[in-house]
């Protein structure tokens, strides 16, 4: 995935819309996010009622839209009342709600987002929260724990589904503080989380996580690589023996099925286990031109493979 951050068109903007900014560009890649999903942040310092100094969390807003997001699509809410919430293990919804509606710098205003505490509980000055169809495609099975893993290494934070609320707020909290020198965290099934120090870093973080998601969705495809190691288990050294057709205790033999350069094909049976060729390109220089007397000599024993003189058309012989 592309980074489309233009630095020319955000040096002159003050914070918060660079928050609009970034969040406008996730919201226009329909990958990252759908109509109403994601949320992003900052945290900033305000003043409050009483012109006091406040730490505050500027977060979308619950029914907003990033890609046409605005400055007021992103209520404040106070971080010392966010802070308070660590010192919980649990909280339902509707508490979690009410609580955060009485925690606004406007009150009244629009409802912060579902996941506010993702953000707010969080030291990180900006946060990016997407739901990215490549998470959603790499561990939408049940080994999502190996295939991240195998994805991102241990640089990258992988927590278990849960659904967004309270609890999934604090064991991302926890998670991180626990691996400080983690770069970023991802939700099974659900998203990404990335932070840092400005709007810009957030965002570009994932990006980045998305692009290496996507490198190993494609390479799945080609078939290079399978997410989470083998599926079928691997058979021990003296069961892989018994299969293998070289292998002098193996009960199965190659059928070689050689074409004989006047056209038709004489499949032949080795009475001994034998390695194939490994391509025409392989075996051909050493294969004198073909005449009728030798052609004969080859199809009575069966034993050299000829080449056919000529290749049928488009078909050519590799270098
Ligand atoms: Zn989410």
């Amino acid at each position: 995935m592309r980074s489309r951050w233009n630095d020319a068109e955000t040096r002159a903007l003050e914070e918060l819309d660079r928050l609009v900014y970034a969040s406008r560009l996730i919201g226009a890649e329909t990958s990252l996010v759908v109509w109403g999903g994601g949320n992003t942040s900052i945290k900033t310092s305000e003043r409050d009622h009483r012109n006091r100094p406040v730490g505050v969390l500027r977060v979308k807003g619950s029914g907003s839209d990033l890609k046409s997001i605005q400055r007021k699509d992103f209520p404040g809410v106070r971080m010392e009342d966010i802070r308070a919430l660590l010192d919980r293990q649990d909280m339902d919804d509707q508490e979690m709600v009410s609580y955060l509606a009485r925690a606004l710098q406007e009150p009244g205003g629009p409802r912060p987002s579902i996941e506010t505490l993702l953000h707010g509980f969080l030291d990180a000055k900006s946060v990016v929260h997407t739901h990215a169809d490549a998470i959603v495609s790499l561990t939408n099975n049940d080994r999502a724990a190996d295939t991240l893993e195998g994805v991102y290494g241990k640089d990258v934070i992988a927590l278990d589904y849960r659904r967004p609320g309270f609890r999934i707020s604090r064991e991302v909290a926890d998670a991180i503080a626990a691996r400080p020198d983690a770069r970023a965290l991802v939700l099974a099934k659900h998203g990404t989380i990335t932070w840092g120090p400005t709007v810009r870093e957030a965002y570009e973080a994932t990006i980045e996580l998305i692009t290496r998601a996507e490198a190993a969705i494609a390479e799945r495809k080609t078939g290079r690589r399978v997410f989470g190691g083998p599926r079928v288990p691997i058979l021990p050294p003296t069961r892989r023996s018994t299969m293998d057709p070289r292998s002098p205790s193996s009960s199965r033999r190659w059928t070689r099925r050689m074409f004989h350069w006047s056209g038709r094909p004489r499949p032949t049976t080795r009475s001994t286990p034998s390695a194939c060729p490994a391509s025409w390109a392989s075996i051909a220089p050493t294969i004198p031109p073909p005449s009728r007397a030798r052609s004969s000599e080859a199809s009575a024993t069966s034993s050299v493979t000829t080449p056919p003189t000529s290749m049928p058309t488009g078909i050519r012989a590799s270098s």
